[in-house]
């Protein structure tokens, strides 16, 4: 009973750190793909369009350092812990990765002192962020608890809830999980299914709302309209960012290059869109990481690798 597919390990077989660690080399790899394409405008369509990754050097952004810190306090505590997170967050805080200006703001009151929970209760007059950010890190949660949904969904919320409070923000933190957990149950569905499953989980919101919206659209669908419809996140909140980054996933969830050039050919927020739909589609069974982008990409710190 040797077939080809008997040989296919689901992500459910591995252990709950494997999976966030592989979602994790989706993410940043992604991360760095994504981040590769913020190039003026004839040479990003002539490169996405001929499909040629531009010669530069790989590096990773904020989305891949946040969710170093996810995995580690994941690793550490089995689950969620807000305080360790929140100051692994503060102390990993590198100002050259390009984190956006309330972050930064954020990161570093707490790292001098500052109570997270003040800080993070002051943003945006009180409403709290609906930035991307608590999305962008989400993926290895969902893959680590893909096992159990009812987990799944608790703890992305209390990672959401560390940074970005605003209910749009934890809705796309939910969204995001979500899908990574499904992607490793390889029930091979359609796209449309895929998200419909996801919406599922949702409650109601604008990410909720624009994932119903991209459940609709036409097979075949090119991405760029489709970021004309759901967003392409250069408005950098979770409703621009969310619902795209899911419809990209579920068009391929077993084709990882094919699903990042399309994610990054609406343009947008390129490296944040790009990490989404990676730390998703690594999960199915049926992707492999393109070892040649592996082979250029900045590899994880000093710091993430001795403490793993
Ligand atoms: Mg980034």
């Amino acid at each position: 009973m040797s077939t080809a597919h008997s040989q296919i390990v689901s992500r459910i077989d591995e252990t709950r750190l494997q999976r966030a660690l592989r979602s994790l080399d989706g993410l940043t790899l992604g991360d760095q793909f994504g981040e590769l394409f913020f190039l003026e405008v004839t040479q990003f369509e002539d490169l996405v369009g001929n499909r040629k990754v531009p010669e530069q050097a790989w590096h990773y952004t904020d989305d891949t350092e946040m969710a170093l810190s996810v995995v580690l306090n994941l690793r550490q505590h089995g689950k969620i812990d807000q305080d360790s997170l929140m100051h692994s967050f503060a102390l990993r805080h590198d100002m050259t990765r390009g984190y956006g200006p309330s972050m930064r703001r954020v990161l570093s009151d707490v790292r001098e002192g500052a109570a997270w929970r003040t800080t993070i209760a002051g943003t945006f007059e009180g409403q709290g962020s609906w930035g991307n950010g608590s999305a962008m890190r989400a993926g290895p949660i969902g893959a680590y608890f893909a096992d159990d949904l009812p987990a799944c969904i608790e703890q992305s919320q209390l990672s959401s809830l560390a940074t970005h409070t605003h209910p749009e923000a934890v809705a796309g933190a939910l969204a995001v999980a979500v899908s990574a957990a499904l992607a490793c149950h390889d029930s091979k569905p359609s796209p449309a299914e895929f998200i419909l499953a996801v919406a599922d989980y949702i409650p109601d919101s604008e990410v909720r709302s624009r994932l119903l919206r991209a459940s609709r659209l036409a097979p075949g669908t090119s991405p760029v309209h489709a970021g004309h419809m759901l967003g392409n996140g250069s408005e950098i909140s979770a409703p621009d960012t969310v619902p795209f980054a899911v419809w990209c996933a579920a068009q391929h969830l077993g084709d990882y290059e094919e699903a990042l050039w399309n994610a990054v050919s609406a343009g947008g927020d390129r490296d944040t869109i790009c990490a989404i739909v990676g730390s998703i589609v690594a999960m199915s069974s049926r992707t492999t990481l393109p070892a040649n982008w592996m082979s250029l990409m900045e590899p994880y710190p000093q710091w993430f690798r001795e403490a793993l």
